[in-house]
């Protein structure tokens, strides 16, 4: 056994580096030890779209200009399933840096700040006295699981993988695009809605490209998952922009909603990011969530050791608990296409609802009644 660590993080994406740095940021003399199965830089399956309110995270991380080399994306253009648009400029711009680059920064910074990192495969968890022992010879006294959709630490301690209903799968590719190209693109699908279609201008000529849906939608068609999303994306291209060539790197992944999102958590093991289904069901954003939850978790071992779980629950409920709730409810309500087509038709009028329909479905925003009330009013309309 090697000496006691005062936290293990399980997985280096954001929610995982984001709690190492945390750690080291509030006790620069605890010992941090970051695991992860791969060697950074690595790929991982996502539409690189990092929001404004992930960069605020970075910069409450102590890393503010991590992402100042890239240009950041001023537009933004939504579609909606029943053909309403809005293209406009978004309050606070949003980037789109590729993951093998954003995530590898991330672990650089860590270590930079004292954290040991490690190539590391975790399988085994066992509950010993106050601490926890991984893989027979890590002893920590608090664990972050961030090891993503498919968690294996979050099966260790019980707690069941999310729902189908509640899990949604999409697959990312890149194309060439022109250089100049500065407005994401989301076109939504009333073809086994929810499903949406997007092109995140990388800023370098080239775009990251994708096509997403629930995985009951999927497993409807009766066809091969890779089938169904290879073609269907091919065959959105066109509605994307003006792509320039064919669709390469093509990787799928599942999104765990944060409308299926469990009990975060067991003992001293702390589950953020994707392992915590904190992705957003109304738009597949997960970065800012990770990031968050990373710290929150990180906050919660360190500031509270003798019961990280009660400390963890209670920083995410203040900081996501409202927004959560409103998601939840979004989320019921957008099982009707035309309730999307209000809300987009009413953005594409009106400035702050576009604002505010951003800050829902990239940060952590509510919807104020009034709003609610407008498009409410709006759907009703559109149904008589
Ligand atoms: C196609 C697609 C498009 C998306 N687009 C966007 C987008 O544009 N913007 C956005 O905000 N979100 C997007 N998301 C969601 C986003 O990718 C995730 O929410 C985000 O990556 C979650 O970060 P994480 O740190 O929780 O997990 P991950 O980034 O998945 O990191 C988990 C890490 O754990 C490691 N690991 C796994 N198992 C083990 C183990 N047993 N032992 C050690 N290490 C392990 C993995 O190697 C990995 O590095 C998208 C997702 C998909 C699938």
């Amino acid at each position: 056994m090697e000496d006691v660590w005062d936290l293990v993080v399980v997985g280096a994406g954001p929610a995982g580096s984001a709690a190492a740095l945390r750690a080291r940021q509030l006790d620069p003399g605890c010992r941090v030890l970051l695991l992860d199965r791969a060697a950074f830089p690595r790929d991982k399956a996502c539409g690189d779209g990092i929001a404004a309110h992930a960069r605020q995270e970075l910069a409450r991380l102590g890393l503010p200009g991590l992402l100042d080399d890239h240009r950041p994306t001023p537009r933004l253009s939504v579609t909606s399933p029943g053909g309403a648009h809005v293209s406009a400029v978004v309050a606070r711009p949003n980037h789109v840096v590729p993951r093998r680059v954003f995530d590898a920064r991330l672990v650089e910074a860590a270590r930079a700040r004292g954290v040991e990192v490690r190539r590391h495969r975790v399988r085994t968890l066992t509950a010993l006295g106050g601490h926890v022992v991984i893989d027979g010879h890590l002893v920590a006294r608090a664990v972050v699981a961030a090891d993503g959709a498919n968690s294996a630490v979050r099966r260790l301690i019980g707690v069941p993988p999310s729902p189908d209903r509640h899990t949604a799968i999409a697959v990312r590719g890149y194309a060439d695009v022109p250089p100049d190209d500065d407005e994401q693109v989301i076109v939504m699908q009333s073809e086994a809605w929810p499903a949406y279609a997007w092109s995140f201008p990388v800023g370098d000529g080239t775009a990251n490209v994708g096509y997403g849906l629930l995985l009951p939608m999927l497993r409807q068609t009766g066809r091969p998952g890779r089938e169904i999303l290879h073609g269907r994306l091919a065959r959105l291209l066109p509605l994307l922009g003006e792509i320039r060539s064919p669709v390469r790197d093509l990787r799928a992944h599942h999104l765990p909603l944060s409308s299926g999102r469990p009990v975060p958590g067991a003992g001293r093991v702390l589950l953020a990011g994707d392992a915590a289904s904190l992705v957003n069901p109304l738009t597949g954003e997960g970065i800012y969530y990770a990031l968050l939850s990373g710290r929150l978790a990180a906050e919660a071992a360190i500031g509270s050791p003798d019961d990280p779980l009660r400390a963890y629950r209670r920083g995410l409920r203040g900081a996501l608990g409202r927004h959560l709730r409103t998601t939840d409810v979004l989320a019921l309500a957008a099982r009707s296409p035309g309730f999307i087509d209000a809300a987009i038709t009413v953005a594409a009028r009106r400035t702050e609802v576009f604002d505010l329909l951003v800050d829902v479905g990239l940060g952590a925003g509510t919807v104020p009644p009034r709003l609610a009330a407008a498009v409410a009013l709006r759907w009703l309309k559109n149904l008589t």
